[in-house]
């Protein structure tokens, strides 16, 4: 795994191979989101940051959201109705849900990559891509 400070510089040099300008907010959108491990909403970060950045606004961090989105840095996750939570791994992994207090937790399976090459075989589709969730009760609500 990356260390989080290389991480960091290597996502700013990324941005801004795109050209955009690197704000005070959006290096600290972006350091949250490497930080955390969470997943958290566009609101979250907002509480979050907001006491340390005066002049932030949800909207900030939502334009500054949707262009790490653009730029491959975070992937998007929405859960039917409730507001969409942000991922900065970007590795293939799965999530699993509490279904009690509604965290989630990242977990790797590789050899599920296996199951593109077989549906592609059994359907003739070109596959490229697929989506696993699973839920349960995590550690903390067994408690
Ligand atoms: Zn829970
Ligand atoms: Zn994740």
């Amino acid at each position: 795994m990356m260390d989080k400070e290389q991480t960091f510089i290597e996502s700013i040099n990324k941005l801004k191979g795109t050209g955009v300008r690197i704000t005070p907010q959006r290096k600290a959108v972006l350091e949250y989101l490497i930080e955390t491990e969470e997943h958290p909403t566009a609101d979250d970060i907002f509480k979050a940051l907001s006491h340390e950045h005066k002049n932030m606004s949800v909207a900030t961090v939502y334009n500054n959201l949707k262009l790490f989105k653009d730029t491959g840095l975070v992937t998007e996750l929405t859960y039917g109705d409730s507001s969409s939570r942000f991922d900065f791994r970007t590795n293939p992994h799965y999530h699993i849900i509490c279904t009690e207090c509604g965290t989630i937790t990242d977990f790797e399976y590789p050899a599920l990559e296996e199951v593109e090459h077989l549906a592609g075989l059994l359907t003739g589709y070109e596959v490229n891509g697929h989506r696993l969730e699973l839920y349960g009760r995590c550690p903390n609500c067994q408690k």
